[in-house]
């Protein structure tokens, strides 16, 4: 028993060592990129952290100590509850991994991009964070720079007489059924995120050349209003620097009480062009976007992009969820055997090319079961693996073996392909790929698999999950399943 203690242990500082020197690699890689990546400037000052940042659809997510150590700011960051609260304890605003909510003591509003974690990084949007501390955002696309200031920016004038097509003001009191809670403007593609049911409706006209997006029946959401400091008139702009096509974005609410159907309030969002653009409009859950790209432009760089895969990995449970917890010799816990192994399976992947993997969490934090799938939803992603041990109902007898579970026969097909290499690996009884009722397949509208590597029980396959030669050779199985089944 202490001779098998002593090798796992060698085996562990080997592994360390391993990783350790995988970290340095990625490290110079990133340092490698950084003159390509995009910069943040706060009143003049190189925020130099953000080399960091990362482009997801379009939006700046930058990691939470860019925020605390660079900038300045109070974060707080909860790791139980996965929650991150930026600005002062009574004036803050919160945010939760895998959760486009953002909630302030004024209400709550949807973001463009929920927080995720990648590399034990947690990463928030930027564009909103800045908002939120009152500060100054705009966006260089030339330069691929965020400036952030904390003196208001000049932006074009917008007034209520300087455009024909802007209906008059509405009458106080009167209500929308849903609201506009963030517009932003960048890599040539306006974003709207609304809550509830919002139908759009674009339409281009030129002298001046603009296109002109209406919201019938919302308003703006109070969070969006108080961050745009908006006025009685309940109108402003977003100033816009380094686009060939776009001068600025104005938006407005409007009386709608003409309209015949029941909408009262229409915000309408204005695209101003320096020439005549092409744009296609399309919908991904809450966000709404006209995108300038999609008519031959350049694409958007950012998670996903050159037709890259994406690939999520869930491990599962996490902070004060903790999942089968063995207490047979030094308690081990399913929390930290999955987040391990999912670690060692996100460094494989990060490995092949063609492929972009994210990770629901990457440090002890509890994700909810719907956080995990809107993490994969907003991200559009390929497909989601949740790692888990198994564990049997007290009482039982003691059981060994390897399963991958799925609900949606769209995940079949992966589930089977990550099995074939993972009960050859695990070496463990084949406890087969077969249907559960899983939330996170059974909501997600892509193929999801979760492997329950083996048993983490008494009389179990405790050693096996233990020894990190085997913990490797799992990893591997994993990766090489999910390489097989992208056709990588
Ligand atoms: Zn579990």
């Amino acid at each position: 028993m202490t001779e098998r203690i002593g090798r796992s242990a060698i085996g562990r500082v080997l592994i360390a060592a391993v990783f350790a020197l995988a970290a340095v690699f990625f490290l110079s890689v990133q340092t490698g990129q950084a003159a390509s990546a995009t910069k943040i400037v706060l009143d003049d000052r190189e925020v130099t952290g953000a080399r960091d940042v990362l482009t997801v659809k379009g939006t700046t997510m930058v990691p939470i100590r860019v925020i605390s150590e660079e900038m300045g700011y109070p974060v707080k960051w909860n790791s139980g509850s996965g929650e991150v609260t930026i600005g002062g304890e009574s004036d803050g605003v919160v945010l939760k991994l895998g959760s486009r909510s953002a909630v302030s003591g004024k209400g709550s509003t949807t973001l463009e991009q929920a927080p995720f974690s990648r590399s034990n990084t947690t990463y928030v949007p930027l564009r909103f964070v800045g908002t939120q501390l009152g500060l100054a955002v705009k966006w260089d696309g030339s330069a691929k720079t965020v400036y952030l200031q904390t003196q208001p920016l000049e932006g074009p004038q917008t007034g209520p007489n300087d455009d024909s097509d802007l209906p008059p003001n509405p009458a106080p009191g009167t209500t929308a059924a849903s609201t506009v809670d963030q517009i932003s403007f960048s890599e040539n593609r306006l974003m709207i995120a609304v809550s509830g049911d919002a139908t759009p409706k674009a339409a281009k006209y030129d002298s001046p050349y603009r296109i002109v997006v209406d919201l019938p029946n919302t308003s703006f959401g109070p969070l969006f209003a108080e961050g745009q400091g908006l006025l009685a008139g309940q109108q402003g702009s977003i100033s816009v620097a380094g686009s060939s096509d776009v001068t600025g974005i104005r938006f407005a609410l409007n009386d709608d009480s003409s309209a015949r159907d029941g909408s009262q309030l229409r915000t309408r969002v204005v695209i101003d062009l320096n020439k005549n653009k092409s744009y296609e409009m399309y919908r991904e859950g809450n966000l709404i976007f006209v995108d300038l790209n999609r008519s031959g432009g350049p694409s958007t760089p950012g998670v996903g992009s050159d037709g890259k895969k994406i690939v999520v990995i869930d491990p599962g449970h996490g902070g004060k969820a903790t999942g089968a917890v063995y207490k047979g010799g030094p308690t081990l816990m399913e929390k930290n055997v999955n987040l391990d192994m999912a670690l060692k399976v996100e460094a494989l992947l990060k490995q092949v090319d063609g492929l972009d993997v994210v990770m629901t969490r990457s440090d002890d934090t509890d994700v909810s079961l719907q956080g995990r799938v809107d993490i994969a939803e907003n991200l559009n992603a390929d497909i989601m693996v949740s790692i888990h041990a198994n564990s049997m109902p007290v009482g039982s007898k003691p059981t060994s073996g390897t399963e991958t579970l799925y609900t949606k026969p769209e995940s079949k097909k992966l589930a089977e392909t990550i099995h074939k290499h993972l009960i050859e690996a695990t070496g463990l009884p084949d406890r087969r790929a077969k249907y559960q009722n899983l939330h996170v397949d059974r909501e997600s509208n892509l193929p999801t698999a979760l492997v329950e590597t083996g048993f983490l029980y008494a009389g179990g396959d405790v050693e096996k999950l233990t020894d990190p030669a085997w913990q490797d050779r799992v990893a591997q199985a994993i990766a090489a399943g999910i390489v097989e089944y992208l056709g990588l």
